[in-house]
């Protein structure tokens, strides 16, 4: 038989993915693996927002919709996008997607032609390379500083006249540094002087532990050059619902409907209801989440000073991430086989040397976890 697709065959499986069905493999087989190898927050969906949906299905909503999203959902983001972000939106500049992965994947598509290079910094989440290797894109990597994480001048060093896109991601997975205005004013003056879109991934937003969040398409100029992504994975913990957005030029979402409507038509129509209940309903169960989120990462963070272990700042999302040094691939290895600890090596984000601890499990799990981890240092 043939090669099958040789594209296809130049990208890595997901990291996170795989060591998390590892660890599933493993706690079937009856071994108790503590799994902090992936981004999920532990909480069950706010009851309000599945009631939505419940609601949605006995009405029926179980067919076919309107392909960029049902309007009321188009309207809750744009008016949350306003409001929140500060960046001029209207319901035309929304797409709605499986996931903000989903809508990452069709902005590269949209706006990448073939050899058309984008810039992915690093570490940088596992996707996001392979988003634009699909697209036909070449990915450019570029190091954030490696104490604060943050952008210097040398990013102007990896742009030429192939370079079409810069992602960034902000708070930051594996990271969890949230960019400060320093870097994303660079970033935002490298795109207007040399005619660039930047995909700005903003899935963490609401997790934030003392800085502020800001949208880089909320920057004089930058509204056009923007794709603001988010979704409901992380702030609700709607994960499994497969829900996520875009906002961008009229034009930009306009590319993103082709490639939504010749692959996926629209995300399901009753978890749109889901979503609206998400952003029109009450916003507690955000902050009640995000407050317990604060609880564990102060816990683990203490645990990593007490092992001598020192990490990234970590102001945003739900990650602590570690200098491990040497094999990262190893010590994940090892903390998995002889600690029943699942992590992801920091190889998985392109930064060698790093390991990415998940602390969106329970106080009870971290807490055993931090005990294992310690046990096999
Ligand atoms: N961006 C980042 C940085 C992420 O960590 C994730 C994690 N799943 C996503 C995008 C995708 O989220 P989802 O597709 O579940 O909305
Ligand atoms: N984004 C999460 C993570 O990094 C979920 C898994 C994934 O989609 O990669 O672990």
């Amino acid at each position: 038989m043939r090669p099958l697709s040789a594209k296809l065959s130049a990208i890595a499986p997901s990291a996170t993915i795989e060591i998390t069905e590892k660890a599933r493999r493993m706690q079937a087989a009856g071994t108790d693996v503590i799994s902090l190898s992936i981004g999920e927050p532990d909480f069950p969906t706010p009851a309000h927002i599945t009631k939505a949906c419940i609601d949605a299905l006995n009405r029926g909503e179980t067919h076919y919709t309107a392909g960029k999203g049902i309007p009321e959902l188009l309207s809750a983001i744009s008016d949350k996008i306003v409001q929140e972000n500060r960046i001029p939106c209207t319901p035309e500049q929304v797409i709605v997607g499986c996931g903000a992965k989903n809508s990452i994947y069709e902005a590269c598509e949209a706006v990448l032609s073939p050899g058309d290079e984008a810039i992915i910094l690093d570490p940088s989440w596992v996707s996001y390379e392979p988003f634009v290797q699909i697209a036909g894109g070449i990915p450019v990597h570029h190091p954030m500083h490696p104490e604060t994480f943050q952008l210097d001048d040398t990013l102007v060093e990896k742009v030429n006249e192939k370079t079409r896109m810069i992602i960034i991601n902000t708070p930051s997975n594996p990271s969890g540094v949230i960019l400060n205005n320093d870097s994303l004013r660079l970033v935002a003056d490298i795109c207007q002087d040399h005619d660039l879109i930047v995909i700005s991934d903003e899935i963490y937003e609401k997790l934030t532990y003392g800085k502020i969040h800001v949208s880089i398409g909320s920057f004089p100029g930058m509204e056009d050059r923007t794709v603001t992504v988010n979704g409901f994975s992380k702030a609700y913990a709607m994960t499994g619902w497969r829900l996520g957005y875009a906002v961008a030029s009229k034009e930009i979402i306009a590319y993103m409907n082709k490639v939504q409507q010749h692959t996926i038509s629209h995300p399901t129509t009753f978890a749109m209801y889901g979503g609206v209940a998400a952003l029109k309903g009450p916003q507690e169960c955000v902050e009640e989440m995000r407050y317990e989120f604060e609880r564990r990462r102060s816990f683990v963070l203490k645990s990593m000073d007490e092992m001598g272990l020192s990490y990234a700042p970590a102001d945003g999302a739900f990650y602590a991430y570690v200098k491990v040094g040497g094999d990262d691939a190893k010590v994940a290895a090892h903390w998995l086989e002889k600690g029943h600890v699942a992590v992801t090596h920091g190889s998985a984000f392109h930064h060698p040397g790093w390991i990415r601890i998940s602390y969106a499990a329970s106080m009870d799990r971290l807490e055993e976890a931090m005990n294992r981890i310690s046990a096999v240092l």
